[in-house]
């Protein structure tokens, strides 16, 4: 999750867990500082002004250097960690209880708190002060802070079972990539169902939609895809931030369709229409599934690629981290280092696909509702606004970073498919 910006597979299974934002309907990742106001005027079908026009400017601009700025920053405190022995002395300190999980599991619980602490003030800085100063903060600091802290917690919970697998066959096998990989498929399978339903009430109120209007349309369009059965929440996402966003998640009898309550306040029934007709299309497409198995191929690239290399490393500089293996928990920083590199690299595979299953299902969107084009662009254009998301980012950082496309795309796409 956003906690732990650092990792890899780690955050991987983070992010399944709280799979809230893996298929929403925007990506919160968006925009560049390439913003061409003139297109923004000419496209824009809800009134934005000046003044707000402006803060999506510099919003777009602070984002995209942050995702590089904070790629850096999580690097750097995981090398701090590791060239200053801390990691060898967190190891060393809990060596003194006998039972290895217990022992293992102590160190994780360290080391994420000694990361936590080092990365909390440009957490605070990033996620808490500028999300504030743009308007989208809903929440006191010491709220925000204890969710946060909430989060860490479920995290050093869930997060050894992974750690635990991966040491265990790293001593064992030299096909460890392999077998933790096929190990993780149940693993994540078990989060994405747990996830929705024991996680993510711990921090929101998921409740039957209010609005019975809204609620019949809605069903007729499940009926009409054939997903019946399908639960249907709104969730109070007002109480943390003001942006908005609907979601489809969760497995077999977890999955459900979530509007958050920030869509339902804002969006007129027609735009919700277009919204529920796309996420019923990640529904009906197995996006989810493909999602999942996608992620698994590139976590074993990724393992394999890091298991090759990562010896040489520790061999140049054993002196300094104090270990001489991987197969010593002390290597669980550097672990992290690799992976977080390797899973930027793969960062456009894994949005190509996502940008695919985004059109399919704006596709969907379109078929399985009656609602005009200019509605569904309409709908767009409002996150757009309301989001402060640039519409028409640079290719290449759409490319590299964008799990939707553009919403210029998406604005032109659906006014076309229908006027
Ligand atoms: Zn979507």
């Amino acid at each position: 999750m956003k906690i732990l910006v650092a990792a890899l597979f780690l955050t991987f299974c983070g992010t399944l867990v709280y799979a809230d934002d893996s298929l929403d309907l925007a990506s919160n990742a968006d925009t560049t500082a390439q913003l061409d106001s003139a297109t923004v005027i000419s496209n824009s079908l809800y009134p934005m002004s000046l003044e707000r026009k402006e803060k999506l400017v510099s919003y777009s601009q602070f984002k995209n250097v942050w995702r590089f700025v904070d790629f850096f920053i999580s690097l750097g405190i995981l090398f701090l960690i590791l060239f200053t022995g801390w990691s060898a002395k967190l190891r060393t300190y809990v060596e003194k209880i006998p039972n290895k999980f217990f022992a293992l599991w102590a160190f994780a619980v360290l080391f994420f708190a000694l990361e936590y602490l080092l990365s909390l003030p440009f957490q605070i800085y990033r996620r808490f002060l500028v999300e504030g100063e743009f308007g989208f903060i809903n929440q006191t600091f010491f709220e925000w802070l204890s969710e946060d802290l909430l989060g860490l917690g479920l995290y050093m919970l869930i997060a050894i079972i992974p750690i635990f697998s991966l040491y265990r066959l790293i001593k064992k096998t030299s096909f460890w990539w392999l077998q933790f990989t096929l190990g993780a498929i149940p693993f994540m399978i078990i989060m994405m169902v747990i996830g929705p339903i024991f996680i993510s009430p711990l921090f929101n109120d998921f409740n039957e939609l209010e609005n019975k209007e809204l609620k019949s349309e809605i069903h007729n369009l499940a009926e009409k895809s054939g997903i019946e059965g399908s639960d249907i929440f709104q969730v109070n996402t007002s109480k943390q931030s003001s942006k908005i966003n609907a979601y489809v998640t969760g497995m077999f009898n977890s999955k459900r369709i979530v509007l958050t309550d920030n869509l339902i306040n804002n969006f007129t029934t027609n735009e919700i229409k277009f919204v529920m007709g796309h996420e019923m299309g990640h529904y009906v497409q197995n996006h989810i599934w493909k999602g999942l198995f996608a992620a698994i191929f590139v976590l074993a690239i990724a393992l394999w690629l890091t298991g090759l290399t990562i010896q040489k490393f520790i061999d140049k500089y054993k002196h300094r981290l104090q270990f001489d293996s991987l197969s010593d928990w002390a290597s669980l920083p550097l672990l992290l280092i690799y992976m977080s590199i390797i899973m930027f690299m793969f960062n456009p595979v894994m949005n190509s696909l996502s940008r695919y299953h985004e059109h399919q299902s704006d596709i969907y969107g379109m078929e399985i509702t009656d609602v005009t084009g200019e509605e569904a662009a309409t709908a767009f254009d409002k996150l757009s606004v309301y989001n402060l998301a640039n519409p028409d980012p640079h290719p290449v950082i759409e490319f590299w970073f964008y799990s939707h496309p553009s919403i210029k795309k998406r604005m032109e796409f659906v006014r076309n498919y229908r006027r």
